[in-house]
């Protein structure tokens, strides 16, 4: 019978993580992980795999074996070592200088080792029974945080996020629920919005976070609900433009639920004016959400927190480590100047705060989230902080912002360049020289090195028009890096050109290769390591 051929393995023999025996059975599964990394990062040999999405996908599905929860499983060594290989040879790594895609910053060694700790040790956060320490170690981080934003500490309040969409959301919820307070006396926590609900409004600037808007529909106001205030050439938000719409909406019964001023778009890192928002958010008694998920970095660098002045006066915060602060995701953060504003998240619970436990001196965090269980992500931040200071975070901003004004200067003198606007923090708007072509050529040309593995470069509008983007969140890139990968943009630039004049003039069928088409990098799967398994 097959049964007995199989090698003995008593799935309740499976190792856990925890326990006095937990780290001697954690640590050769990590090792395995470790040499899958390797193993994958060497077959990848770049920053993303060469190749299509379907070829990727069929990797992907190899590496499952056909069937991912099969009756009989494979045990933990090769489960592990397979699946996390494929997933390396197929990540995008924000490690390599030419992944610069996005907001996504390549995390920490040390940060990561971190989590494994927390996530070895599965504290959660809903009650104090689920993690003593950890109930304790969120409230020091918020407070520290609350701190670098010019908090009181005394007062302030906030909780560690899955990121700025959901810090946005907990910003626009509290803030409805305080419009609707004081428009109407009722407690939109209890009986809903009523009828202030279809009144109410957010003001962003145009060029703020998409969240912004699905977070107005998620809270029942609706996307039509968010006034697009004007930015100025800077993509800044014009103070004037946002106190005429606030006047406007309250002369047609509109009720102001909130003002979201970005302090780093995510295009172009723009600040908003936050002292003048301030001011008349203030005049209008109007919260004040700043969403800071990238530009909050800055708060780290002597050099760039001066951009942020004014922060202090918003009533809640958006932060984001997960960008400028090297962390894995997640990493979010959220802040209140007032803790009490976090009410209409409180509840009681039986079975996790109860009122005579929290008499007895058992705190809880349950009335911070969203969430129920949650994660120890604070625990990454708390090592981090504690290892570099705030000198070392500012230190890696500066480097980050160094590339990107060194980028932007290359950009500046390129004749196949052209920059968008200087840069404020560490991303780079710019596009390839295209004339009449310019949106196909830029768009292809970032295909183009997508699937020949070599980089991977951000896209973005600017009007209608398609602009490419640089998002410079590797401390340890250099600039000889962002030379080389300005290079291998201009040389994609210029295969993708000359494959559109010669699909326009007939010389060659739509969709055939350019004939000086960058070479996509050499594949290099047939390792050693590799060949010995
Ligand atoms: C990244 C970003 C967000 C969203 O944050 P997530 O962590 O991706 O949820 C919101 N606002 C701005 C300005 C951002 O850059």
């Amino acid at each position: 019978m097959t049964e007995q051929r199989q090698p003995s393995y008593d799935p309740l023999d499976t190792a856990l993580a925890g326990g006095a025996d937990g780290p001697s059975a954690l640590g050769p599964l990590v090792d395995v992980a470790l040499d899958a990394l390797r193993l994958g990062a060497h077959r990848r040999g770049g920053p993303l795999p060469a190749g299509t999405p379907a070829e990727v996908a069929r990797a992907v599905a190899a590496a499952t074996g056909g069937a991912l929860l099969p009756d009989r499983g494979t045990g933990a060594r090769t489960a592990l070592a397979s699946l996390a290989t494929e997933l390396a040879a197929g990540t995008a790594d924000p490690a390599d200088p030419h992944c610069a895609g996005h907001l996504h910053c390549p995390p920490l060694a040390v940060a990561v080792a971190a989590e494994v700790a927390a996530a070895a040790l599965n504290p959660s956060l809903d009650s104090w029974d689920q993690g003593p320490s950890a109930t304790e170690l969120e409230p020091l981080v918020i407070a520290t945080l609350a701190g670098l934003v010019g908090y009181p500490t005394d007062g302030s309040g906030g909780v560690i996020t899955t990121g700025g969409t959901e810090s946005n959301l907990m910003g626009l919820l509290l803030a409805r629920d305080a419009a609707v307070l004081a428009t109407t006396g009722s407690t939109a926590a209890t009986v809903g919005l009523g009828a202030v609900g279809s009144r109410l409004r957010y003001f962003c600037s145009e060029v703020a976070h998409f969240s912004v808007r699905r977070n107005a529909a998620l809270l029942g106001l609706g996307e039509e609900a968010v006034v697009p205030v004007p930015v100025d050439r800077a993509y800044r938000m014009n103070p004037a433009a946002l106190a005429d719409r606030l006047a406007a909406t309250v002369r047609a019964g509109g009720v102001p639920a909130a003002v979201v001023a970005t302090a780093g778009t995510t295009d172009f890192g723009s600040v908003d004016p936050l002292p003048e928002i301030a001011e008349i958010t203030a005049r209008h008694r109007t919260w004040l959400h700043v969403d800071a998920a990238y530009g909050g970095g800055a708060l780290f660098s002597d050099r760039l927190a001066g951009l942020l002045h004014g922060l202090s006066g918003a009533d809640s915060v958006a932060l984001d480590l997960h960008k400028l602060g090297w962390q894995p995701v997640a990493a979010g953060v959220f802040l209140t100047a007032d803790a009490a504003a976090l009410a209409p998240l409180s509840r009681r619970v039986a079975y996790l705060n109860p009122a005579d436990d929290e008499a007895a001196g058992y705190p809880s965090l349950l009335g911070h989230s969203l969430r129920t269980t949650r994660r120890v992500d604070a625990f990454k931040l708390a090592v981090t902080f504690r290892a570099l200071g705030r000198h070392g975070l500012g230190a890696l901003v500066d480097a980050c912002h160094d590339l990107a004004r060194h980028a932007a200067a290359r950009i500046a003198a390129s004749p196949y360049l052209e920059l968008a606007a200087e840069p404020v923090l560490t991303t780079v708007v710019f596009r390839y020289r295209a004339g009449a072509r310019g949106d196909r050529v830029n768009a292809a040309l970032r295909r183009r090195l997508l699937a020949d593995g070599s980089a991977v470069v951000g896209r973005t509008e600017v009007g209608d028009a398609v602009w490419l983007k640089l998002t410079l969140l590797n401390p340890h890139a250099t600039s000889a890096d962002v030379d080389a990968l300005l290079d291998l943009v201009i040389r994609a630039g210029a295969a993708e050109q000359q494959a559109a004049a010669e699909q326009q003039t007939g010389t060659r069928r739509p969709g055939a290769a350019a004939p000086n088409a960058v070479a996509p990098r050499a594949r290099t799967s047939d390792t050693p390591e590799e060949a010995s398994r």
